[in-house]
């Protein structure tokens, strides 16, 4: 059976589904399911494959790891060790990164509805504030005053361009509701380069999520070349250099590994799911900024952690219906892969135990939820979802089974739905598996809820 382009860290042995050196099933016996299951060369081996690009392309780059994707302790810890600066979205996702040693200049916080409160933390730290409108920037620069502190400040542009991706992950226009358009731009810019205190003023942009054609990232550099000349234009007086020019996240994970799931997807699901980016392009795109001078940064989130890790689930339950359809019910629900609820987003899923035989026989599978959304295909072939799910001739109760590509979105979006509690997760290191998130236990069901009596 082949199963085309598996991260590096998975491989196939004895017919059996290894991820480093362990053999997943007997994790999954060892630990239970569910079970994430995360490797960390993979993370480390895609943080040197964007770097070896842009280091052959010379063109120098700021990593900021976007922990929306997976803000868990340990792997921040790995994008700090591996030198890699942090994106955070929130007050919550600031004191993660402090906590393990990021240092404030080394984040950027971003966000469409920052507190005040979060606003004087982040420039206490001397962390930079992405803003996101002529509002915003006003409560920043009295906090700044009130604070005696310079601002680190990128405007967040709006770059109108619509990338083949997923409709949901097109953020990078106007109907979207992240920052400025040109003219609130300029009047932001305005005001930042006539206040009499120093500012620093850098820019940035997203175009969206699971982005694999080079021409949206191109055009995106384009914007930004064209909002410079025409700002240099109308302001020949001054020599602004922006500090950095962020150009956001959205590099692209292969999810597609089956040749029986990509015949059943759509030509347009197939070609976001089932293409990467060829970075050395995207690291020459990127020159034509670096040559000029500016200082670039990138802030991918799912492209560093989603190949590394697999979810182990086991088939609880089975059943086949009148017209043949057989299903499989899973102790993992959409509740720990919610981007199935959100975004039919694809999974794979396959038998780690019988990885080397034919995955071809087709079944429905379901989660535990209550909900007959809790499914991971669509007999509409809506989204990204396959109308069934390929896997061995027999497969049924008992077996383990592997979802893969897990890492990004998953531990940080699941939840305690119906009650079913959230799995650990384990990362495997060179020395050892160790556990970096414990199961949730009966008691932790109460754990917000004050006893009133
Ligand atoms: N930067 C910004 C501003 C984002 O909103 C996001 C995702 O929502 C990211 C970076 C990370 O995107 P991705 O995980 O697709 O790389």
């Amino acid at each position: 059976m082949a199963i085309d382009g598996l991260p590096k860290c998975l491989s196939i042995r004895d017919r059996k589904l290894f991820m480093d050196e362990q053999p997943l099933s007997a994790l999954a016996e060892h630990f239970q399911t569910p079970l994430f299951v995360f490797s960390q060369s993979q993370i480390r081996s895609n943080i040197a494959v964007l770097r070896s690009a842009l280091q052959n392309q010379a063109c120098p780059v700021q990593l900021y790891y976007a922990c929306k994707a997976n803000s868990n302790r340990s792997i921040l810890r790995i994008m700090h060790e591996a030198e890699v600066n942090l994106e955070v979205n929130s007050g919550g996702e600031l004191w993660k990164g402090l906590q393990v040693g990021f240092r404030g200049e080394q984040i950027l916080f971003n966000g469409v509805a920052k507190s005040d409160a979060e606003i004087e933390q982040a420039l206490a730290m001397d962390v930079t504030l992405i803003i996101d409108s002529i509002a915003e920037l006003h409560r920043c620069l009295t906090l700044s005053r009130y604070l005696g502190k310079i601002p680190r400040l990128l405007l967040r542009l709006i770059p109108n361009v619509e990338p083949l991706t997923t409709q949901e992950f097109q953020i990078g226009t106007a109907s979207a509701k992240f920052g400025m358009e040109l003219p609130e731009a300029y009047r932001a810019m305005e005001i930042i380069l006539s206040d009499p205190n120093p500012i620093q003023l850098g820019l940035h942009l997203h175009l969206g999520g699971q982005i694999s054609c080079l021409e949206s990232f191109s055009r995106n550099i384009r914007f930004v070349i064209n909002f410079l000349n025409d700002y240099r234009h109308l302001h020949l007086e001054d020599n602004w250099m922006p500090t950095l020019i962020n150009l956001g996240g959205g590099l692209p994970c292969l999810f597609t590994h089956l040749s029986t799931t990509a015949e059943q997807l759509t030509g347009a699901a197939n070609a976001i799911l089932g293409a990467t980016l060829d970075f050395e392009a995207f690291a020459k795109e990127l020159q034509v900024l670096s040559n000029e001078g500016y200082r670039l940064a990138l802030e991918p989130g799912r492209f560093f952690v989603a190949n590394s890790a697999v979810l182990l689930t086991r088939v609880v339950n089975e059943k086949q219906r009148e017209d043949g359809t057989r299903w499989l019910l899973l102790d993992a629900g959409c509740n720990v892969l919610m981007d199935v609820f959100l975004y039919h987003w694809l999974f794979e899923l396959v038998s780690p135990d019988r990885i080397g035989e034919a995955h071809q026989v087709p079944y429905s599978v379901g989660g535990p939820l209550c909900d007959a959304t809790d499914v991971f295909q669509s007999s509409h072939g809506v989204g990204h979802q396959p109308l069934n799910r390929s896997l061995p001739v027999g497969t049924g109760m008992g077996d383990i089974l592997s979802f893969l590509d897990v890492g990004a979105y998953s531990l940080e979006q699941m939840n305690e739905y119906n009650g079913r509690l959230m799995p650990a997760a384990v990362l495997i290191t060179e020395q050892a598996v160790q556990l970096i998130r414990r199961s949730q236990t009966l008691e932790d069901l109460f754990y917000y809820d004050p006893i009133n009596e």
